[in-house]
């Protein structure tokens, strides 16, 4: 279904990114994924290479904060597949402490993988896109974006303040061709922010945020979905 298409997906070595990297993979994508860790984008590279060619896939070493990685990481991958047609903004972290103990550093760690990265990403890889005709953008946004929630400041703000940005986009690009969506996950059953899994069976899996991913994508192009929801359907009841 998307055989021609190739994507990057920023944070694609584990969690929602793997996950989305595999669907593409396996409905005909050429996929590049990009992560800070060495260790873990060879694992993913050997886990997607399984279950696809493993010319399909690209890993690259980025760090989405560093506007320098990011441009080369969208250079590199034009130059092994030829263009690009998705970008998929999934790459982010959390650090869930209340604002009094929060540091500065983990502030701009939040700020600046989460947004300025996703800036960087856009940035880069527009010029290609518009070369392609056209494409997406998919930005791994949160339901935390309109849902603050304590301990979660700068977490949620950074959400928020993407939304706000794929909002905008959109409105720039839509007549060139380019489609852009932010998906909103509720709580997913990775280890975000330094979690462990277990106990927590009635969460999202990345696989359904992955889904929604790819039939974006397939979505057909007179209308765009540019704001997706997804939470799971029986989280535990409160009260
Ligand atoms: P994980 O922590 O499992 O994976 C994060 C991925 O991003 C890893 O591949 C990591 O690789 C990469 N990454 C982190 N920092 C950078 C960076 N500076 N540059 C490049 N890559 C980076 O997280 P999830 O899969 O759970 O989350 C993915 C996205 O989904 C995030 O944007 C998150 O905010 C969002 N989300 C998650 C939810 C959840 O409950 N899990 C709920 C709602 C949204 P490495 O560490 O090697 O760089």
């Amino acid at each position: 279904m998307f055989t021609g298409k190739v994507a990057v997906v920023t944070g694609g070595s584990r969690g929602i990114g793997l996950a989305i990297a595999r669907a593409l993979l396996g409905r005909g994508a050429q996929v590049a994924i990009t992560a800070t860790s060495d260790a873990t984008l060879r694992a993913a590279t050997a886990d997607l290479a399984a279950g696809a060619s493993a010319a399909a896939v690209l890993a690259i070493r980025a760090d989405v904060r560093r506007h320098a990685d990011v441009e080369q990481a969208i250079d590199t991958a034009v130059r092994h597949f030829g263009g690009i047609d998705v970008l998929v903004n999934n790459a982010g972290v959390g650090v869930f402490r209340t604002v009094a103990e929060m540091s500065v550093d983990e502030w701009h760690r939040i700020i600046d993988t989460n947004v300025s990265g996703v800036f960087y990403c856009c940035r880069a890889a527009l010029p290609h896109l518009r070369a392609r005709g056209g494409g997406w953008i998919i930005n791994i946004g949160s339901l935390s974006a309109t849902s603050p929630f304590a301990q979660a400041a700068a977490y949620c703000a950074s959400k928020a303040a993407l939304n706000a940005f794929s909002e905008a986009l959109m409105q720039e690009v839509r007549h060139d061709g380019i489609r852009v969506a932010c998906v909103l996950p509720g709580s997913v059953r990775t280890e975000f922010g330094g979690r462990t899994l277990g106990g927590d069976e009635w969460k999202l899996a990345p696989d359904d945020v992955a889904q929604v991913v790819a039939d974006l994508i397939a979505h057909p192009p007179r209308s765009l979905p540019s704001r997706v929801e997804i939470r799971p359907a029986r989280p535990p009841k409160k009260g």
